[in-house]
């Protein structure tokens, strides 16, 4: 996620550390003469000091595995209609009980599904936790399917703006000239307000999702559109794969009126969501991003890992943009021209996210207490970009604006 004064003190850290290293002379170590090291008292280590707080990451009970939702939008009443399939496995010890993150749900069934059968099952919903009682002690080792059926809420029990995980914009259409989308925001575990999941960054799951919509939407998750298939009832039904397992708060989806302007990288599919009033500048906005994909992948001596890269503008995102793997969410700010591209572009907050595809979706972190790595690095990422397509002038300019920015905010609101 680009949260900007927050990573620019990460940054500045991090670049500090670098700067002083380099500064420092190596100092000569003068060997100790056998005489001193006789006088030498044996030092006792010093006990580390307490932390006052530590936060680890989850404990695991189970690992999940696979999921696939089958999904549709109720949009009068902004819910979203649920079925989600999980393979899960316990991670170590014997499980009899699967407790699973699910905010605000209406839960309608839970199913165990068994070679042919589906077994109904008990379980205990308090409106934030789904604890399901398993037919049986499970060991690791054996897998576990479990179907339900459900209607996420996600403006329901007063939730924050930015936590809400399912948000629709205009969606029953009242306000002239405003599209009509819903798009989502997991992190840091808010994608458990629409799909039942473990919500940690310690678990990546593969992941299929079918999402039914209208037939004049577009629809954008994770992975490759497998197919689109139209139904019976003039709706249309999205079939995206994600074969690479990811971490639960980097799934996303997003529906609604978008052109989708292509590009490519290599063999693979680079594509642009936009308004379609804005799609014809697609390119002069997004444009450098096949470049940049072969200067992190060289830079990073590993090619970029995902099966595509799409990058998607919504309305009212809630901050500035999310770095979802391999469909990456922007703010509405990049609703631009050539002629406001002009006084700005928009290269650093592009970067950043797909910097991040790299740090945070395929290497992620095992607490929110480590998120400073997936920021500070998304943020490094801005700099070598800017050093190797403008110069290093302009890459310590980005970097001395950062640190700059970060020494006055405080000066500018006393
Ligand atoms: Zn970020």
């Amino acid at each position: 996620m680009r949260i900007y004064i927050f990573n620019y003190i990460v940054l500045s850290f991090l670049l500090g550390m670098q700067s002083c290293k380099v500064a420092q002379k190596p100092q000569e170590v003068q060997p100790l003469s056998a005489e001193a090291m006789a006088d030498t008292p044996v030092q006792q280590a010093a006990p580390l000091p307490e932390l006052s707080l530590y936060r680890a990451e989850a404990t695991r009970h189970f690992i999940l595995k696979h999921t696939k939702l089958e999904i549709a939008l109720d949009w009068e009443n902004q819910y979203l209609l649920g079925r989600a399939t999980l393979e899960l496995e316990p991670y170590f010890y014997d499980q009899s009980h699967l407790v699973l993150d699910a905010k605000n749900f209406e839960v309608h069934q839970v199913n165990l599904l068994a070679s042919e059968d589906s077994i109904p099952l008990e379980y205990v919903y308090d409106g934030k936790s789904l604890d399901i009682i398993l037919d049986k002690t499970y060991q690791k080792g054996q897998p576990i399917h479990i179907r339900i059926d459900y209607t996420a809420k996600p403006n329901e029990g007063n939730p924050k703006h930015d936590q809400k995980g399912l948000y629709f914009i205009n969606p029953t259409g009242e306000i002239p000239g405003k599209p009509r989308q819903a798009w989502t925001q997991g992190e840091t575990d808010s994608n458990s307000r629409w799909f039942p999941t473990i919500d940690e960054p310690n678990q990546k799951s593969t992941q299929e999702m079918f999402i039914t919509v209208d037939s004049h939407f577009t629809t954008l998750s994770n992975g490759v559109l497998v197919y689109a298939k139209s139904d019976e009832n003039g709706t249309r039904t999205d079939y995206w794969k994600m074969d690479q397992p990811h971490a639960p708060y980097l799934f996303m989806f997003a529906v609604g009126d978008f052109h989708i302007t292509e590009d490519e990288w290599e063999d693979l599919k680079v594509d642009y969501y936009m308004e379609p009033k804005f799609a014809k500048y697609s390119r002069a906005i997004f444009g450098h991003t096949p470049e940049m994909i072969s200067f992190f992948s060289d830079t990073l001596n590993y090619p970029f890992p995902w099966s595509k890269y799409s990058q998607i503008v919504v309305r009212d995102f809630v901050s500035g943009a999310m770095e979802n793997t391999s469909a990456s969410v922007f703010m509405d700010d990049l609703n631009v021209t050539s002629r406001e591209l002009i006084d700005y572009e928009w290269d650093d907050i592009i970067a950043h996210e797909l910097f991040h595809q790299w740090f945070g979706d395929l290497v992620t972190c095992e607490s929110w207490a480590n998120l400073p790595l997936n920021e500070s690095l998304a943020t490094y990422g801005e700099y070598l970009w800017r050093s190797h397509k403008y110069g290093m002038d302009e890459g310590d300019y980005h970097y001395m604006m950062s640190c700059t920015l970060i020494w006055l905010k405080p000066k500018i609101k006393r």
